[in-house]
């Protein structure tokens, strides 16, 4: 059985992410998705337990997916998982040289773990968390973005968190 690994900070999951996560769970048998937890975007709007049950709530409809959070290194948590490949989305150039680094990093951690690169869907490819966080906190439609059984939630988080922060 292959398995493999889908990575974020999903602060929050957008429908990017969930294209992502589909193509991916066509092409392996298992698909874990990993919340991690001490990733490079300190500053997040929701807890790792919120991303995760975010995450469950918007594929309900990929069997063979499951959802976690990891605070380690993602060479050893895909060992431990028996994974063999890490699956990452490319938007455009801009996120390959980070990728290609933690790719390469990847493998002399774990020389047996590969990364599979895959776009979305073209009219997904624009879209990241940031987006969502800044067009919602200005006031505007997020519900293309995200997936359809969350948007309320998420809506209302950002704006919760926009009032206390002021
Ligand atoms: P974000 O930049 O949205 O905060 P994450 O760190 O949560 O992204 O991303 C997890 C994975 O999903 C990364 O491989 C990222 O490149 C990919 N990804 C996120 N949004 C998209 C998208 N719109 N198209 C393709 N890949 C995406």
């Amino acid at each position: 059985m292959k398995t493999a690994i889908c990575p974020g900070s999903f602060d929050p999951v957008t429908i990017g992410h969930v294209d992502i996560i589909h193509r991916a769970a066509k092409l392996f048998d298992k698909v874990v998705v990993v919340v991690m937890v001490n990733y490079h975007k300190p500053d997040s709007y929701f807890t790792a337990e919120e991303r995760v049950e975010l995450l469950r709530r918007s594929l309900t409809d990929t069997e063979n997916v499951e959802i976690e959070m990891y605070g380690g290194l993602l060479a050893e948590y895909a060992n431990k998982k028996g994974a063999c490949a890490v699956v990452k989305g490319l938007r455009a150039v801009s996120d390959f040289e980070y990728e290609f680094q933690q790719a390469l990093t990847n493998k002399k951690l774990n020389p047996e773990l590969e990364t599979v690169f895959v776009t979305a869907n073209a009219e997904n490819m624009y879209l990241s968390s940031s987006v969502v966080k800044q067009v919602c906190e200005f006031g505007g439609d997020i519900s293309e973005f995200v997936p359809e059984q969350v948007c309320d939630d998420i809506i209302k988080r950002i704006k919760e968190r926009n009032r206390f922060s002021k």
